[in-house]
Order: C-alpha cells, then structure tokens, then sequence
C-alpha cells in the first residue's frame, strides 16, 4: 500500500469481518443490480475488494476490483443482463490484499461455468490442497475459497447438489457459500452456522444474502435463515427452493457471538434475533452488574458507532441519560497518508472530537463495543479528559478477549490481544480510565438467551472452540502459545 495504509489500523481497535455474501435469482428482475444493492447494504463486512458474477444461462461473466463496492462498479456493472448473480465484499490480512484474491471465483468445468463467494475460513485447507494437488490441482490465489471450488468440481458425482453435498463433507471450518451455474444458485452453510445466512424471496425469484438488511435493500422478504449443515438450491422460475444436509447441523450450531456484539447492521435480523435489541439487553446487563454507577455519573457516552445501542441499553436500565458526548466525522476518507508518531493522534481526532458542554466537569460512563489491542481507548479516553471530564469509567459490552478466531474473524494471535498479556486493572491503567468494566461471559449470554439464536460460539472468551483447526498440529496448543493460525493467516 506503499504511503497509504489501512483507515481503520489508524484509530479503530476491532476485529474485522472478512466478507459479505450477496445471491439473486430472477427471470424478470436485475440480478446484477439487486446484488450491487446488497452488496451496498453489506459493505460493513468487507471494504478492500469487490465483485459481482452474473449468469444468462449459457455465459458466465464476472468482474471484480479492489476498493470500496462503489470504486469497483464505478464504470458500471458486469455487461451480461443474465437470471442469475452472486456477489462479494471482502476484508482481508494486508498480505493477502491483492486483485487476485477478489471474489466471486469463476472456473468452467465439466458441467459449464461455475462461480463461488465465500464468507468464513476453512480450517483443514492444507489438508485439502495437498489432496486437490495429488491429483493434479493447480492454485492460482492464496485464498482457501479456491480449495473449496476445486473439491466441488472435481467430486465425483453429476448433479451439482450431489457434488457440494459430496464434497462438503470433507471441508471443515467456517463457510457460508453463495454458488452459481448456469442453471442454478446454491446457498450452502457450515455445520456450525459460525457465519450468518439467509433467504429472501424477490417479486418474481429468490435472494440469499450475509445479513437480513441486504434482503431489504434489495427489496426482497426475509423468509427464513440457512440451517447449519444446509445447501439450498434455486432454480429459475422454482415456486420453492430444495434443501439438502449435509451434516447433522442444527444441534451443534455455534453461530458467532460478534455478529451480535459488533459486525452485524443493528437493522439486521440473524438466527431468529435482532441485533438492535441483543445490543440493547448487552447495555442492560452492564448497568445490572455496575448498578454504583447510576449514582455516580452524570451521563453515558458511546464510542460511536459501534457503543451507540449498547449505550442507550445501560441508560435505559440506570436511568442515566445517554448523550452524544463525541462526535464523529463521518467523511474520513478510506485511506490516509501514512502517519508519522504524532501524525498518529491526529488519526483519532480526525474522527472523534467531544462536545465540551457535556463534557466539562462531568463524571462519564463511555461504552464501547470490545477491546481488542488496546490502541485505542486511551486516545478517546485522552480527548475526553481533555475536554475536561473529571471522572471516565469506560465500559466494555464485551468480555475480555482472550483468544484468537480460526472462523473468519481477523482478531489478532493471542500475544498480541490485551486481555491475554494484561489484567484488567493493567489495561485500565494502561488506558488511562477512573474504572474499567467489561460485561460477564455470564451477562453478555443472559443478553442473548433473551433471543432465539440458538447455541453459540464463545471461544474468543472462554477458548472453548467448537472446532480445532486441522492445519495445526495441535491447535489448543497454538492458541496457548499465541502463535499465528497457519490456516487463517493469508485469508479469502
Ligand atoms: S471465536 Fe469469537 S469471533 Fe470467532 S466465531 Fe467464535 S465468537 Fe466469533
């Protein structure tokens, strides 16, 4: 990226999401243009590449760029006005940032053109390449994506149903898959669910898409989520889409708990829960487990954006107002000129500056969604004290994290999460606030056992992985020693 680096690396301290998924089937409706919609919709989940695939039938055509959905499509969509189109945005590790890696995927095979977009990681891919190559498989890109659009098509079987059940059968880890042929879209989701999907029905066909504010955007209704283990095959003019399993699925769901905490659009509905209101009941639970503060402060702050819901949760539960304490800059710019040290700082002012009336004098509660590296909170800590506060008690509706995600999430290794290396009284010394509060494991699961979403992944919290990744020797024993997930390391 040579002078440029990533906006986000300057003054966010999040995970990352690596992708957005997007599926159209229509025989009178814009497919193309229906997935530029919820792509729009998706962009939240992935800003660094884009594309879009569309079928008529007999042609397959595919493009694909790097940056933003809008930088990519600027000259237009792909020309093909087909019945059939699948989409994807993606966020990616920096070494793995480049035009090559973009998807959807397209191959021809044996049975015509195929097409794949992926959101997750597989966690057996060298084990899968090293097969895919004994039988004479090239790869052309570093993402595990291309791994799992080589099982499909070389599985030995006719029907393309028969070939991804087959075949997925061997995959192991997080995947949740929009697929196109010349005849058909395929939505397929991993046993575990880890990664959100659903199905929409358009006017006139069907949609499949990440999260439930894609269907909207798209104009399509919601109607029900992929189940764990499921592969959904649509065909045009179909009045219903068939299901088949391959796995067991729903009884070992362990949908991701951050989709809920932070990388989810509040408008967005997944396994049967609405994100709004999960954060809502998170900021509930945190004012249940502080209750001192409601006589202590003044007022609750967010980290906007992503404290906002939680924020308004604990004022609604304390009683203590919620106020826009920090205003953000909504028009930073994608990318800055890489900062010198104090250059740095600026990053963080560029985005956030208090508003000094609510400030000045003032006892605050500030909620922010999670604490990752811990490079952050201290800076908005700083412009609030500034500003200032007499008093900053920073709440977190996340537990610590203390462990990395091998499911398609870009945490960090485990020597590099704060949590893992530091008490909390080191990290609110470290931050620079009067007091330090993350939610519970045990509140932040009673905030969504208010829900219906089913069983859930924890494992960044509590290291109680629902899947050990294939590709370490011994996977427990990576995480333990903070060492990098060779499977997750180069991304989709
Ligand atoms: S380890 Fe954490 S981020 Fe990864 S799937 Fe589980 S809950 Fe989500």
């Amino acid at each position: 990226m040579g002078d440029f680096v990533k906006r986000q690396e300057l003054y966010d301290d999040k995970p990352r999401e690596e992708c957005g998924i997007f599926g159209a089937i229509s025989a009178t409706e814009p497919v193309g243009y229906l997935t530029y919609l919820g792509l729009f919709a998706l962009q939240h989940r992935g800003q660094e590449s884009a594309g879009i695939a569309v079928g008529d039938g007999r042609a397959m055509d595919a493009k694909r760029g790097m940056g933003l959905l809008t930088d990519v499509f600027r000259d237009g969509l792909p020309e093909l006005k087909g019945d059939k189109a699948i989409g994807h945005v993606r966020y990616s590790t920096a070494g793995a940032s480049i035009p090559v890696n973009t998807q959807p995927l397209k191959v021809g095979f044996s049975g015509g053109n195929l097409a794949l977009a992926h959101n997750g990681n597989l966690t057996n891919v060298n084990a899968l390449k090293h097969e895919l190559a004994g039988k004479g498989a090239f790869f052309h890109t570093s993402m595990d994506t291309e791994a799992l659009v080589a099982i499909i098509v070389s599985a030995d079987k006719q029907a393309i149903e028969e070939k991804i059940v087959e075949s997925m059968r061997k995959v192991e880890g997080a995947f949740s898959v929009v697929l196109l042929t010349d005849d058909k879209l395929v939505a397929v989701r991993d046993k575990f669910g880890f990664r959100p999907l659903c199905i929409g029905r358009l006017a006139d066909g069907w949609a499949v898409a990440s999260e439930s504010c894609a269907l909207d955007a798209a104009g399509a209704k919601f109607v029900r989520d992929v189940k764990p283990g499921e592969v959904v095959v649509f065909t045009r003019g179909g009045q219903r889409p068939e299901s088949f399993f391959f796995a067991a699925g729903t009884k070992e769901a362990a949908h991701c708990v951050f989709e809920y905490i932070y990388f989810a659009r509040t408008d967005s509905i997944i396994d049967g829960q609405s994100v709004y209101l999960s954060r809502i009941a998170m900021g509930r639970e945190l004012a249940r487990e502080n209750p001192d503060l409601k006589e202590r402060v003044d007022a609750v702050f967010s980290v906007p954006d992503s404290g906002t819901t939680a924020a308004i949760g604990f004022g609604m539960e304390s009683g203590v107002p919620f106020l826009e304490g920090l205003n953000k800059n909504r028009y930073v710019g994608r990318t800055f000129i890489q900062p010198t040290q104090q250059k740095r700082d600026v990053g963080v002012r560029m985005k956030l500056n208090p508003v000094r009336p609510l400030v000045e004098g003032k006892t605050v509660a500030i909620v922010d969604d999670s604490i990752v590296r811990g490079t952050t909170s201290g800076k908005i800590l700083k412009l609030l004290r500034d500003a200032g506060a007499r008093e900053l008690h920073m709440l977190i509706s996340s537990p610590p994290i203390l462990y990395p995600c091998y499911y398609g999430i870009d945490t960090a290794v485990r020597k590099e999460l704060i949590a893992s290396t530091h008490t909390v009284e080191e990290i609110r010394q470290y931050i620079g606030a009067d007091s330090l509060r993350f939610i519970s494991l045990a509140g932040l699961r009673r905030a969504l056992d208010a829900g219906d979403s089913g069983a859930m992944c924890y494992a960044c919290f509590n290291g109680d992985y629902p899947l050990w990744p294939k590709d370490q020797p011994d996977g427990r024993q990576a995480a333990e020693s903070g060492e990098t997930c060779q499977c997750r390391g180069e991304g989709k």
